[in-house]
């Protein structure tokens, strides 16, 4: 290693930056951030750096730089573009023991400042040692994406409660809690937003394992489920929070719409389990929830993978509510639904101020068991979207038609939206079903019907590994 990697305390402490430009004013916020008292040398102040003078949120020298400026300072940056100036600081600095920092000249430092993560308390610091520090940011972005946006919150709840459990708990089972704590139902409720929830699990897993360490019964840490929204197929359409909680998952259920690449993306040693439902299998729905159930009382994390949205669609309630009923914790992480998904791949804008004012999401499954409204789904200056079902597509056109739709009205097929397969057919409702035979559209496809299917939009690469689009018929 190049450089020991520390965390300097600077509160209350003076730091000197000599420089006044762009370069400088990161360094001040970096070291104010910190909570040092920060002095510029310079004989001149961009507007920033001099906004923060005037609210006497720094003190200015306005000065060139002369080395008595660092007597007493507990650290030094140089960050001018005169290379005499920075090589005076560095030997100044240096002759008085304060660690300095010259920016991007290693040999001219004692310290460098690491990128990082800041989830404070939580901070992540990354470095090359000054040797490659584009890579050293790359590798930050990707951390970034990793730790949640809450981590800061929920480190300072387990601060707040450092002190009762080291109190309630022997130095042995106090581990084994907080990592029952920073991996459990807590920390997710934490990150997501509810702390009120995560201080009542908490408070009685700390109760569980006050009795477990006098009884040795122990009440089992209770499980939890995601039910996640994986998208319309894209891995890299997961949200970050799905992400995240795909990482510390035990176990992922997931379905037919969810591709391999995808699962790629959860924790390597996670159990998975194929629930995937053909179509209209009912009885099937009953044993993923029981299934749900059993793995979350066995104390595990159960990820529940649906494509798209796990609420459009998706039966997602319907697990929501056995879940709560039965007492255990669910999140609900949402996903971009097919119809949005394929909207972007397809160039095909949802609503449009001179086309379209609403959008419609059908379920072609429950197209002809009498609870739709064909005459208002049928109006023009609309767009409606039918998911599932493609063998109802023909009859889905032909009653729209015969409920008053324009046979020119424009329309257009989407076959695995965001994958490497996908396909998009427009035409219009006269031709667009005969089309579909012809081309032998497949599940996962959906149907957008309104003028906005017409709009010769780009189509756009589902991925780099060449999409191959079909763009076939268009409008006469
Ligand atoms: N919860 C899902 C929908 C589940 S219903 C969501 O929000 O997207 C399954 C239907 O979604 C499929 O029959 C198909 O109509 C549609 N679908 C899902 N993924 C798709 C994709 N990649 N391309 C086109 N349609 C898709």
């Amino acid at each position: 290693m190049d450089y020991l990697a520390v965390f300097l305390s600077l509160k209350g402490r003076r730091a000197v930056v000599v420089g006044g430009g762009q370069v400088a004013a990161r360094k001040v916020d970096a070291l104010a951030k910190a909570g040092a008292r920060v002095t510029v040398v310079a004989p001149r102040l961009l507007p920033q750096l001099a906004g923060r003078a005037a609210a006497s949120d720094l003190e200015h020298v306005a000065a060139e730089f002369s080395p008595e400026q660092l007597d007493g300072v507990a650290l030094a940056v140089a960050a001018t573009d005169d290379a005499g100036v920075n090589g005076a600081v560095s030997r100044a600095a240096q002759e008085r023991q304060i660690p300095v920092n010259v920016v991007d000249q290693p040999s001219l430092s004692s310290f460098i400042f690491p990128a990082i993560v800041d989830r404070s308390p939580l901070v992540v610091a990354v470095s090359s040692a000054g040797g490659a520090p584009v890579l050293a940011r790359r590798v930050r972005a990707q951390i970034e994406a990793l730790l949640p946006a809450r981590l800061g919150v929920l480190a300072r709840f387990m601060r707040e409660r450092r002190e009762k459990v080291r109190r309630a708990l022997g130095a042995l089972a106090r581990r084994a809690f907080w990592e029952r704590i920073a991996g459990g139902a807590t920390a997710s409720r934490v990150l997501a937003g509810d702390e009120a929830a995560a201080a009542e699990i908490f408070a009685r897993e700390l109760l569980n394992a006050q009795v477990g360490a006098s009884e040795a019964t122990g009440g089992s840490t209770p499980g939890e489920v995601y039910l996640i929204g994986a998208g319309p197929g894209d891995p890299d359409l997961l949200t970050l929070r799905a992400l995240q909680l795909l990482q510390q998952a035990d176990v992922i259920l997931y379905d037919r719409l969810v591709p391999d690449a995808l699962l790629e993306r959860a924790r390597r040693d996670a159990q998975r389990i194929f629930v995937g439902k053909e179509p209209g299998e009912h009885a099937h729905q009953a044993r993923i929830n029981e299934l749900l159930v059993e793995l979350a009382r066995a104390g595990k994390r159960v990820a529940r993978l649906k494509g798209g949205d796990p609420f459009v669609f998706g039966r997602g309630g319907e697990e929501l509510e056995v879940l709560t009923a039965q007492g255990i914790p669910c999140l609900v992480v949402p996903g971009i639904t097919a119809a949005l998904g394929a909207a972007a791949c397809a160039g095909i804008p949802l609503t449009h101020r001179q086309l379209s004012h609403s959008v419609t999401f059908v379920s072609g499954h429950a197209a002809f068991d009498g609870s739709l409204d064909w005459r208002s789904l049928a109006r023009p200056a609309q767009t409606v979207v039918f998911y599932m079902g493609i063998a109802q597509f023909p009859r889905i056109v032909a009653r729209l038609r015969a409920a008053g739709a324009a046979a020119d009205e424009p329309a257009a097929l989407i076959e695995q939206a965001t994958l490497p397969g996908q396909r998009v057919l427009r035409s219009d409702l006269a031709r667009i079903a005969e089309l579909g035979r012809r081309e032998q559209i497949a599940s996962p496809a959906l149907l957008i019907v309104g003028a906005v299917a017409a709009l010769a939009g780009v189509e756009i690469a589902a991925t780099a590994a060449g999409a191959t689009a079909v763009a076939a018929e268009a409008l006469a």
